[in-house]
């Protein structure tokens, strides 16, 4: 099922054609009424006129976080102010916020690639959205709830925690799909066990789609266990609109990135030169359909990789492979490189292991990591615990080459944040 067959199939020669003219339209809209974008490319010689193929985008500058932070509050808008729509922030996990606009017609635009994404996982009008993301400044529950109702679904704008509402509204409203971050779907799945209730049997759920943060395969499987649920891969950031930027469909492999809207590079982050096809890199994104605050080649610190592979689906708009995490997020721990995701996958992997684990790491440069136990994770024989802890810590090293501690908790005994995870906690930097 197709929400725009025709763009979402569209031949690529066709599709590359529309991405230079509106990469031609946007290079011209910034050059035009943005001083930020104005300097950059004077620097660097470049007039919109550059721009006659897809491979002149290499010739823009890159827009980064930095930028973005720099230019607060309204440093990179390009209407007037009376033709802003909307504001959204950044949910500002790592410092301070960045602003974003969006026009009458760029909430419109956002709301369609939503809508394709809800039709390419099957949902119908007859679909009830829990939407369990922060409603406000952060673009992640409402972008996603705007293309909800173009669909037609019932939606139920829950926002995140209150588990004890969420499940009422469950099971009064007879929700189908949630929309939720990986941490509280397992957290809410744990609930469920606690209550002895079970997805099949005592609920209607039939897909999540999960984003917001980085998680893996082996969370994927947790999360479809626990809640009796497919699960689809959703990814976004608030520069780009928020979710549905890139999606998975019915494959369940890979992401669809919507190239009618968004220009999609995957670089080295540190040269900052394209990879070869389905190597890991940097992505990066150009607007390409965006009034208020056209991007260029911003930097997302995203890492992922394309895959080249047409997709069976029948979609022309390529796929990257899930996000494995944030180039800024590598841990250096007494000198070696350690990605948060190496433990998840690790910890995930281990049946007695439960759903929540939190990395700390000390003045000494040691790493410690509390786990906590599955509820079936415990058969009250001490040394079956020595085990794990033992089991844990192998396979850490393994993964890793670091040695941590390991600290097992029992369920529940971890915090859970209502919007995205903590999953480190780093001592050294205080
Ligand atoms: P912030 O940058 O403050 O966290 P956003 O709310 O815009 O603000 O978050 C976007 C970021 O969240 C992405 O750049 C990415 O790192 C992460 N993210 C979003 N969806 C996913 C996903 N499906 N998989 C992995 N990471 C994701
Ligand atoms: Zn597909």
């Amino acid at each position: 099922m197709f929400w725009d067959r025709v763009i979402e199939t569209l031949e690529r020669a066709a599709l590359a054609r529309l991405q230079l003219e509106r990469l031609q339209t946007t290079a011209a809209r910034v050059a035009a009424r943005v001083p930020f974008y104005q300097r950059q490319l004077a620097a660097r010689h470049v007039t919109p006129d550059h721009i006659r193929s897809l491979d002149d985008l290499r010739r823009l500058p890159f827009t980064t976080n930095a930028d973005l932070r720099a230019n607060y509050p309204e440093g990179l808008l390009a209407v007037d102010r009376r033709d802003v729509a909307r504001l959204h922030t950044s949910s500002g996990t790592t410092g301070k916020p960045k602003a974003l606009f969006f026009s009458r017609r760029d909430l419109d635009a956002a709301a369609e690639l939503v809508a394709r994404c809800f039709v390419m996982t099957g949902a119908t009008a007859d679909d009830v959205l829990q939407n369990m993301m922060t409603y406000g400044l952060f673009t992640g529950a409402l972008m996603l709830h705007y293309g909800a109702e173009k669909v037609g679904l019932m939606v139920i704008p829950a926002g995140p925690g209150n588990s004890d509402r969420q499940l009422m509204l469950m099971q009064d409203f007879g929700t189908t799909i949630i929309h939720v971050t990986p941490s509280y779907a397992l957290y809410f799945a744990d609930l469920l066990e606690k209550r002895g209730l079970r997805p099949c049997r005592d609920l209607t759920l039939r897909k999540a789609y999960v984003g917001a943060e980085p998680y893996t395969e082996e969370t994927r499987h947790k999360i479809e266990q626990g809640l009796g649920v497919d699960v689809y891969n959703c990814y976004g950031l608030s520069e780009m609109n928020g979710p549905g930027v890139a999606f998975e469909c019915g494959q369940k492999h890979g992401l669809h990135v919507w190239e009618d809207n968004f220009l999609l590079e995957i670089i080295d982050p540190e040269t900052s030169e394209p990879v070869s096809d389905g190597q890991p890199g940097e992505l990066v994104l150009t607007t390409l359909n965006r009034e208020a605050m056209p991007l260029l080649r911003y930097r997302t610190r995203d890492i992922t990789a394309l895959i080249p592979e047409p997709c069976p689906c029948g979609r022309t708009h390529r796929r990257i492979q899930r996000i494995t995490g944030r180039a800024d997020d590598m841990l250096i721990v007494r000198g070696v490189n350690v990605y948060p995701q190496q433990i998840e996958r690790v910890l995930m992997g281990i049946p007695a292991v439960g759903r929540n684990y939190l990395i700390t790491l000390d003045g000494l440069d040691d790493m410690s990591v509390q786990v906590e136990l599955a509820e079936s994770g415990f058969d009250g024989q001490v040394e079956h615990l020595v085990n794990l802890q033992n089991q844990i810590i192998e396979r850490l090293r393994a993964e890793t080459l670091v040695k941590p501690k390991v600290e097992l908790v029992p369920p529940g005994a971890l915090p859970v944040s209502e919007g995205k995870a903590k999953r480190v906690v780093d001592r050294r930097r205080l």
